[in-house]
């Protein structure tokens, strides 16, 4: 049995601290896992389980916009425009299935209605289920809970569960926090709790936690659409024809139906902002109505919000963010502990990519699963 566990939004230097009383259970440990840019949770989730990047899954934020009509969709809930089979046969879960290995997915983002996960135990599907106002703490009990008879029940290969409290906490108090590392001694609690499941199921097991980004503390914020709309694009803001999408986590996607010239010049513009840091151009060769044609990266303290007048400014009031480019942002990387049968005990290792999680599942069942990533190298132990 595989276990993946993504504990999200926890930087690698705030694990680090933690990491010794992994190392001294056995557990092996990636120093860093560099993860997607944006390097918010949706992107890379989806990255983590199709073990390829967003021209592929194009799942680029937890928020997209239809770059005709410029409307705004928020992927919570799994909206089916991109949760859909073309999204679902990239993942681990179908290679698994296609080999006949049953998998049990909670609480991970983009698997509603995923056919190839055998039982399927979604974020909204949970917090539904509870009564009245519900809690970050309460969604990650009954993940706990429901990994744990997943891990008694013996009916499944695989198993993925997120663990959402740390990252919430995070935005709202600080990733620094009291109540932040409170949240993270008992997701550590949680751990061992399910390493103790998998050791009293007498099965081969194989353990894997990571996190999906890290975060940075909040100074300022930052509106794009407000700046268009007093700019000499106003007409193409009101025309629906350019706009900034985001979820106040950091960075922003511009969608434009523009000539590249135009939008070339709009950047160039951005670009010489004092809270920008780079205006990336997304040149692919996938092409989609979701696909946006840049990444505003500000700087990594500052929020980028996608208001547009005459909407009034909401302020968030997070104290930590992310979404920034990770190799400008070392705080956005995560980590990656794993022991088990098939690994190595001990093993240091420097760092590696998010989208290598997916293959080096599959290497563990010994099962082919096209995507772009590889196998970390040296995690798995070879025999001879
Ligand atoms: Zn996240």
């Amino acid at each position: 049995m595989n276990v993946l566990i993504s504990l999200d939004g926890l930087s690698h230097q705030n694990f680090e601290r933690s990491s010794q009383q992994f190392i001294m259970n056995g557990f092996s440990y990636c120093k860093k896992l560099i993860t997607t840019f944006p390097s918010v949770t949706f992107n890379a989730h989806a990255t983590a389980m199709t073990g390829s990047n967003h021209d592929k899954h194009l799942v680029f934020d937890n928020v997209v916009s239809r770059s005709g009509t410029m409307e705004r969709i928020e992927l919570y809930g799994d909206h089916e425009i991109i949760c859909n089979e073309s999204l679902h046969e990239q993942t681990l879960f179908y290679s698994l299935a296609e080999n006949e290995r049953k998998s049990c997915c909670i609480h991970w983002p983009m698997t509603s209605g995923n056919p190839y996960i055998h039982h399927l135990v979604t974020e909204s599907g949970s917090k539904k289920k509870i009564q009245g106002t519900v809690s970050v703490e309460e969604i990650d009990t009954v993940a706990l809970l429901e990994t744990i008879q997943a891990i008694e029940s013996a009916a499944y290969d695989f198993i993925a569960a997120r663990f959402v409290c740390y990252d919430a906490l995070s935005h709202q108090y600080g990733k620094d926090s009291m109540e932040a590392a409170r949240c993270l001694e008992m997701l550590f609690e949680y751990i061992g709790q399910i390493d103790n499941a998998l050791k009293k199921s007498h099965r081969p097991y194989n353990l894997i936690v990571f996190s999906d980004h890290g975060q940075s503390d909040v100074r300022t914020f930052f509106y794009p659409n407000e700046i268009l709309a007093q700019s000499r694009w106003q007409q193409n803001l009101h025309n629906n024809q350019i706009r900034f999408v985001g979820d106040g986590s950091g960075s922003l996607l511009f969608y434009s139906s523009l000539e590249h010239q135009q939008n070339r010049e709009i950047m160039d513009y951005f670009s010489g902002l004092p809270q920008v840091n780079l205006f990336y151009a997304l040149e692919g060769e996938s092409s989609s109505e979701y696909r946006p044609v840049g990444i505003l990266d500000l700087n990594h303290t500052v929020c980028g919000e996608d208001i547009v007048p005459p909407e009034q400014p909401k302020y968030r009031n997070m104290k930590s963010l992310h979404g920034y480019h990770p190799a400008n942002v070392d705080e956005m990387n995560g980590f990656m502990v794993c022991k088990g049968d098939q690994i190595e005990i001990n093993k240091i290792m420097d760092e590696t990519n998010i989208e290598n999680i997916a293959p080096t599942i599959a290497a563990l069942f010994q099962i082919s699963h096209p995507c772009d990533g590889r196998k970390i190298k040296g995690m798995i132990r070879e025999y001879d």
